[in-house]
């Protein structure tokens, strides 16, 4: 029981601050809610311009290591091409050796077909011989008495061969010469290879290095250009701030723009209740919950269309629809004693303003409009808004209005 009373309290409690709060849920705009619009704009547009800054210096940082690694892929494309014509000019220098063993063995095939051919020609020569030699060796040794003469037979036997036998002999020098020759070549030629394989060997290292080397630069360059399209990114998101800034800046200069108000006088320090039909005030100026309430809000039951009247005599300076505060109007009521102007706003009329812009008010006898519930508002109500040089103040604390 003692539970389900407190709990029925309770409940009144939070129905009776939800009824007053609803009419307070409206966050009309105006010229500060714009200051502070441009305030956090201008933050936005500086953190911006830092990341826009530093993401520049990472742009340039990461051409510079491009650059560098693009060197260094050139020096060893360089010291690749500088192997390959080391490499042909070694093959050409195989391919020379190679056709001169061909050649010095085709000489050595010459003389040795030389050397036989007089080899054959003495043989037969000395067969001829040793075959009347032997005759003739047999028959002088029979008869010794002729034993000089088989001596000088044998001489002349021996002179017949003797110049063949330094064909040969010369043939044989020269073949060992070439044969020389082509040992020499050859051992060049294995050199030649050698160093070759030495050069190819180099050329594989260089080689590997460079594609190492060529993945790192793919890698740094395309890590600049993602680096530069953030950046491109960040000066479009900076050029929609800088148009952001540009608009919300001349939102304020139209609010603050008084048009035909300047030609007010002085405001004569009275204000009246601007909806006499009700007496209630729905929402105070000040910090809510969740934002600043500008305004005062006055209420009624049946308030809905019921005439507002301009709080002081004054000249209109807005007649308009905006998003936030529906149909409103704005009165300018002149320069206070301190030198401040004064001015009102009149938001979420029903429809447009009975006013138009440049026309002369009466405090409590020009009707500017029926309340109503337009723009930004959850039901109907008047919102209501003194200014002192353009900023809004509290009407109440401020003496402006009272609840009649
Ligand atoms: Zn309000």
């Amino acid at each position: 029981m003692q539970m389900g009373k407190r709990l029925a309290a309770w409940l009144s409690v939070a129905a009776a601050v939800a009824v007053m709060l609803t009419p307070c849920a409206v966050t009309a705009e105006s010229v500060d809610d714009k200051r502070d619009e441009l305030a956090d704009l201008r933050d936005e547009q500086q953190e911006l311009e830092e990341a826009i800054s530093n993401l520049t210096d990472s742009v340039e940082d990461q051409q510079l290591k491009v650059s560098k690694l693009n060197a260094q892929v050139k020096n060893l494309e360089d010291q690749l091409t500088a192997y390959e014509e080391t490499i042909a000019s070694i093959d050409r220098e195989i391919a020379e050796k190679e056709e001169r063993i061909f050649t010095l063995n085709q000489e050595i095939v010459v003389k040795e077909r030389l050397m036989e051919a007089i080899l054959q020609k003495l043989k037969k020569r000395v067969a001829a011989i040793a075959k009347t030699g032997n005759y003739s060796s047999f028959q002088l040794l029979m008869s010794t008495a002729d034993y000089e003469d088989y001596l000088l037979k044998s001489n002349v036997l021996s002179r017949i061969s003797d110049h063949d036998q330094q064909l040969i002999a010369q043939a044989e020098r020269e073949k060992a010469i070439i044969t020389q020759k082509r040992r020499e070549v050859e051992q060049e030629r294995e050199a030649a290879i050698a160093a070759k394989e030495e050069q190819e060997q180099l050329k594989g290292e260089v080689d590997e290095q460079f594609n190492k080397l060529e993945v790192l630069y793919q890698t740094a360059y395309q890590e600049k250009v993602n680096l530069e399209k953030k950046l491109g990114t960040y000066e479009k998101q900076q050029e929609r701030l800088r148009q952001a800034e540009e608009a919300v800046l001349k939102e304020i200069e139209e609010m603050l723009n008084t048009e035909d108000g300047k030609t007010v006088g002085n405001y004569n320090g009275t204000m009246v209740w601007p909806v006499p039909s009700v007496n209630q005030i729905s929402c105070t100026y000040g910090q809510k919950s969740d934002y600043f309430h500008w305004g005062t809000d006055i209420w009624g039951p049946g308030i809905v269309k019921d005439p507002i009247y301009a709080a002081a005599d004054g000249v209109v300076v807005k007649a308009k629809w905006n998003d936030s505060w529906g149909w409103y109007t704005m009165i300018d009521h002149g320069v206070n004693s301190n030198g401040v102007r004064v001015m009102t706003l009149y938001a979420h009329m029903y429809q447009p303003a009975f006013v138009s812009v440049g026309q002369t008010v009466e405090a409590g006898k020009t009707p500017l409009g029926i309340v109503g519930n337009t723009g930004n508002s959850k039901g109907a109500h008047l919102h209501f808004e003194v200014y002192e040089d353009g900023r809004r103040v509290d009407a109440i604390a401020k003496g402006y209005i009272a609840k009649p």
